[in-house]
């Protein structure tokens, strides 16, 4: 078979090489991919295409491809799918239409959603103009912290966090007067701040049923101790140990729920599902669905994937997930992002040389996946602020910390005076190991 495979992060680099070790797909192609997916050989190549319907659906017709495989949300939210059912129908896109994306394209909406199908949430209330939100925090006891969300996609920006009433208002006005965050604020949930820890739970989707993958954690800020600026994700591990068994089967059921639900609204919802979820003293609590794969959980979950990604896929697509027994290897997955200096996610300088990526390669239990990368005239050079994910596997979390990190350890991306210009956080997954002592 043929697969395209759209987007260019280590997500898609990850998606990619998964898809690639099935012995029923011939040719993977990544639309547009990165320098990662450039030189990884094998049934693996790019295609030089932009994101756009248009440019796919010409995509999947040329190269005759069986499927299409969509990484980001943006293309989602577009209705890339119903675009690909309607024009190319016998090609099988893998990812929700774009009605169903409104689990992750409207907060209100899912807020809504999860009150409706008995999902535990924080409870909340959403408002369609200023006033009504101001009044309402207005009204709130003194002390009481809530969390303001801008309902629609912000690029992971959305959501603020003020600690105090005056901070609150801000937060309202910013959002929905200001427009911070364009019309995604046209309308805003606001709801009650929660603590714990976070996990990112990953499940395929056939339209009727789940099957979830293992628990990652993310590492969102910039700088180790979770000190800096929050980014598109510094590190991810898999499993996540907080996640027990219990936890993960009562995760599973809320995302069987929101299939069964989504069903039978005429909406159904194929693909991946990725529920943000906080473990709460009371439990699992739903912060949001994300409407595809993680970056960088992707790195972590997929290469502890034991059952056939392709197979997987087309199972979603037809319908049939219950008949596949979906299993994971029982090691661990650790990765860490490279970044192009201390300057991501504000500035950042592009076009830095990366030296030690065969070095990498050769670490036993290392791959290393390609975010922010270009092959320019035969050398590979950073495109973008997250250049590099590197995933260490091992039977035990501390083992495959310290492979990603000897992964690491041989790279270096160098400006053309020769400085070093490379910075990723050294402290992933370590409560994790320390807490779990293996
Ligand atoms: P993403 O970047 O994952 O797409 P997002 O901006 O769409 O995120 P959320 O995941 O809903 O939005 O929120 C972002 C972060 O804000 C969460 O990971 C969590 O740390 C924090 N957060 C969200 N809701 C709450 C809450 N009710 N209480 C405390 N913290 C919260």
């Amino acid at each position: 078979a043929t697969v395209i495979v759209v987007g260019g992060g280590g997500r898609e680099h990850a998606l990619a090489v998964a898809l690639a070790k099935s012995p029923q797909v011939a040719k993977v192609i990544c639309a547009p991919g990165n320098g990662g997916t450039a030189v990884e050989g094998g049934k693996i190549s790019n295609a030089s295409c932009g994101q756009s319907n248009d440019e796919i659906v010409e995509l999947a017709k040329s190269a005759k491809a069986d499927m299409v495989v969509v990484g980001p949300e943006q293309p989602l939210v577009d209705g890339i799918v119903d675009e690909l059912k309607l024009k190319c129908p016998g090609v099988r896109a893998f990812g929700p239409t774009k009605a169903a994306s409104i689990l992750e394209s409207s907060k209100a909406f899912s807020k809504d959603f999860f009150k409706e199908c008995g999902i535990r949430t924080a409870t909340y209330e959403n408002f369609t103009s200023l006033e009504s939100a101001l009044d309402y925090v207005s009204k709130l006891p003194e002390n009481k912290r809530v969390v303001v969300k801008a309902s629609g996609l912000a690029a992971g920006k959305g959501v603020l966090i003020p600690e105090t009433k005056e901070d609150t208002i801000k937060a309202v006005k910013e959002i929905m007067g200001d427009k911070t965050f364009g019309s995604a604020g046209d309308t805003c949930v606001i709801e009650e701040f929660m603590t714990g820890p976070e996990a990112s739970c990953l499940a395929f989707c056939d339209g009727t049923t789940a099957k979830l993958m293992p628990a990652a954690q993310d590492h969102k800020r910039a700088l180790d101790n979770d000190k800096g600026l929050n980014t598109g994700g510094m590190g991810a591990y898999a499993p996540a140990p907080v996640v027990t068994k219990d936890w993960q089967d009562e995760i599973e059921e809320m995302c069987i729920k929101t299939v069964q639900k989504m069903a039978e609204r005429g909406t159904p919802y194929v693909g991946v599902l990725y529920a943000g979820i906080m473990l709460t003293p009371d439990g699992p609590s739903m912060l949001e669905y994300n409407c595809r794969f993680g970056d960088p959980e992707t790195e972590v979950v997929l290469p502890l994937l034991e059952t056939d990604l392709y197979e997987t896929f087309v199972a979603c697509c037809d319908g049939n997930l219950k008949d596949v027994d979906v299993r994971f290897k029982d090691g661990y997955s650790a990765c860490t992002v490279i970044c192009a200096a201390l300057g991501y996610p504000e500035k950042y300088p592009k076009g830095l040389a990366i030296s030690g990526l065969a070095d990498a390669a050769g670490v036993e239990g290392v791959k290393v996946y390609h975010a922010g990368t270009k092959v320019v005239d035969g050398s590979t050079k950073t495109s973008g602020g997250r250049v590099l994910a590197v995933t260490g596997m091992s039977r035990g979390l501390k083992n495959a910390i310290k492979t990603a990190y000897s992964g690491v350890s041989k790279i270096n991306f160098t400006n053309d005076a020769g400085e070093g210009m490379m910075h990723h956080r050294t402290d992933i997954a370590n409560r994790a190991a320390n807490a779990k002592l293996r």
